[in-house]
């Protein structure tokens, strides 16, 4: 569904901080990149979304190269860690605005809002703005308007990193239970073993720039294939 081959990024032209590598993701599945910080993860995120180009190499999406297409026309949804909601609108304003943008209708956008905000259990906050949400309330915001408009895929970018633990593990299974319902691919940044292990399919474990392996987390556990992700994964970080 998403598929990296060879690819490498070079911020300064000089230094590769995504040094080549060839990676899979399958439809539906909930794929974590997990790794030290400067591993490279939100590189690699960013050039699925389209903000970074790859200095070589392609990226497939549906066995498509979109090394050359706007962000925009990517139908990927993102959430990162500081949420980025509009403040000066109120909740439903925020989840219209990437359905307008697409020039959908005043009834298909109300239709589409409702059942965004009933996924994410906020029915009833469409008319509060942001700054009257709680941190886990408004991360529940930010879920939303990346499936408003129903994308394949969604990218997260340490989406629960503002948030205490209690919270935390909340939307962890709130984001599980997401991903079941919707079965959109999911590929989620995060340094938090734990919660790599608990909510992933596979994890992507790096290390400087290159993807070390690629397996289920029982897998990383009784079969690492290098020492480092022997080491990394037997941590408690
Ligand atoms: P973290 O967990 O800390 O977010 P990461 O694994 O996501 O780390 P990246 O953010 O992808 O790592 O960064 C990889 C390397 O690229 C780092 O050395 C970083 O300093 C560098 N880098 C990231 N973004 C830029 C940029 N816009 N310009 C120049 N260098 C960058």
């Amino acid at each position: 569904f998403v598929r990296f081959i060879d690819v490498q990024k070079s911020y300064d032209g000089v230094e590769l901080v995504v040094k080549g590598f060839n990676l899979d993701i399958h439809r539906g599945e909930f794929v974590t990149l997990l790794g030290p910080s400067g591993s490279g993860k939100t590189t690699c995120l960013m050039m699925m979304a389209g903000f970074e180009t790859p200095t070589h190499g392609q990226i497939l999406l549906k066995g498509d190269p979109i090394n050359d297409l706007p962000p925009h026309k990517r139908g990927i949804g993102m959430v990162f860690q500081n949420y980025a909601l509009f403040p000066h609108m109120s909740v439903a304003e925020n989840l219209a605005f990437p359905l307008e943008v697409r020039h959908m209708s005043k009834a298909e956008t109300k239709r589409k809002v409702d059942r965004a905000l009933a996924m994410v259990r906020l029915e009833n906050f469409g008319d509060r703005r942001p700054a009257q949400l709680s941190g886990g309330q408004q991360q529940r915001v930010a879920l939303a308007r990346a499936l408003v408009f129903e994308p394949e895929l969604v990218l997260m970018d340490e989406p629960l990193g503002a948030l205490d633990k209690n919270l935390r593990e909340e939307m962890q299974y709130e984001i599980k239970r997401i991903h079941a319902d919707l079965g959109v691919t999911m590929i989620y940044v995060t340094h938090d073993q734990t919660e790599a292990l608990t909510m992933s399919d596979r994890i992507a474990v790096f290390n400087d720039g290159v993807v070390q392996q690629l397996a289920a987390p029982d897998t990383l556990y009784e079969a690492p294939e290098n020492a480092f992700v022997a080491n990394f994964i037997g941590e408690n970080n």
